[in-house]
């Protein structure tokens, strides 16, 4: 640890409540996919901010369209209009095939806001009885941090000691296409889902579930709400991760990289059918669809229009998959892969990991494991080729050592 490390970790561990537990690595600034450090040391980033730097640290695009909106105007709430709202919200709906737009700023705001919509809509809309409403979710889920949904996790850490609880939820097990149909009832609302659950380790759902959610869910009324706040735009090597089934969802929420990495930006997108029937006071943020974040997210929704980013994920993603399997039974038991991100399992006798994080940022290679033995890669697409493959190189190199 330098001085200037050891002060900074120091005063957080003072003066910042404990609930992360990072890397001892202290960054100052970045560009692409590289993170320097106080030090001056760098680093490659394999995390990309739980793929909120989808586009790489300090993107030249993205750093204008910021600061041109700096200099104008930041910020009026949505008590009066203003000129960047229309065109962001015009923009993100076309790009994912819907009609409306509810901006909000951090991801568990969109899942908060889209459980309001589809309860109002089940009400409004279906006709289920007042207070009724249930929606469906998975096992293995992560959608946030809030009250509510912490109720419907089942991760003990994530839930213990927040209750009492929201009720109104149904859990089945993820990827298991029966149970959900038998859940169904008269009152379900929606079935809120990740297509790939991304905090559960890159877990892709066996082929056919997502087609077969959208049937049933189609067949029995009930919204399909897809959680791509981490698997969308561009991650997977489409714009949304639902398109790999061919699958169109009743609404998305997006989030992470919509904010460039530069300011939270998320959003419930739906058609006006759903949407509409949020009326005004019913609902609202006073940061949500400011002018800095729908600048920001214009932009971002105008690099993805093209498809370079997306087909980027694939090509790299493809390569990464290649080196992954490649060291299946050298300390990796089970690789998945879609487009540029993979969750790997690393054998459990070798050690967790956590551990295999920490052998990794000793080599400069920045990821994060989740649930025990798993770790998962999602560089920024904007990595070159040989920072991928320096990072791989890394990785074997790591499991070699544990
Ligand atoms: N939904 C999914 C699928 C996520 O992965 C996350 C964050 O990891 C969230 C929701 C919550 O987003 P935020 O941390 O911005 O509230």
């Amino acid at each position: 640890r330098s001085r200037a490390v050891a002060t900074l970790l120091d005063a957080e561990a003072e003066h910042v409540a404990h609930n992360y537990h990072p890397l001892e690595v202290v960054v100052a600034c970045g560009e692409g996919a590289v993170l320097t450090d106080v030090d001056g040391d760098e680093h490659l980033d394999f995390l990309a901010a739980y793929s909120a730097t989808n586009f790489g640290h300090g993107h030249p695009r993205l750093l204008a369209a910021a600061r041109a909106q700096l200099e104008r105007v930041t910020l009026t709430s949505r008590a009066f209009h203003h000129d960047q709202l229309a065109p962001f919200a015009t923009a993100l709906a076309a790009l994912v095939g819907k009609e409306v737009v509810l901006p909000m700023n951090t991801g568990a705001e969109a899942v908060e806001s889209g459980i309001k919509v589809a309860r109002k809509w089940g009400y409004r809309v279906k006709g289920v009885p007042a207070g009724r409403a249930e929606i469906i979710v998975a096992g293995g889920n992560f959608h946030g941090r809030t009250t509510t949904i912490v109720s419907f996790s089942d991760d003990p850490e994530a839930r213990d000691d927040y209750g009492p609880f929201t009720p109104g939820f149904v859990t089945v097990p993820y990827g298991d296409l029966d149970a959900l149909r038998a859940a169904i009832t008269p009152d379900t609302v929606a079935v809120l889902l990740e297509p790939i659950q991304g905090e559960a380790g890159v877990r892709i759902p066996p082929p056919g579930y997502l087609a077969g959610v959208r049937a049933v869910t189609r067949e029995q009324r009930v919204l399909f709400i897809a959680d791509e706040i981490q698997s969308g735009l561009g991650r997977t090597g489409r714009t949304l991760a639902c398109e790999h089934e061919g699958v169109v969802a009743d609404v998305y929420l997006l989030g992470k990289a919509l904010g460039g990495g530069i300011v939270p930006v998320s959003a419930v997108v739906a058609d006006a059918d759903v949407l509409g029937v949020l009326e005004p006071g019913t609902h609202g943020s006073t940061f949500g669809g400011n002018p800095l974040a729908c600048a920001v997210g214009r932009e971002v929704v105008e690099m993805l229009s093209t498809g370079e980013l997306q087909e980027r994920a694939t090509r790299l993603g493809e390569r990464m998959r290649v080196r992954l399997e490649g060291l299946l039974g050298h300390g990796v038991v089970g690789v998945r892969v879609r487009g540029l991100w993979a969750g790997v399992d690393i054998d459990p006798a070798l050690g967790t990991g956590r551990e295999v994080c920490e052998a990794l940022a000793r080599r400069r290679v920045l990821a994060k494991d989740t649930h025990g033995s798993t770790i998962r890669l999602a560089p920024p697409i904007v990595i070159t080729e040989e920072q991928l493959d320096a990072g791989l190189d890394a990785l074997a190199d790591a499991l070699a050592e544990l």
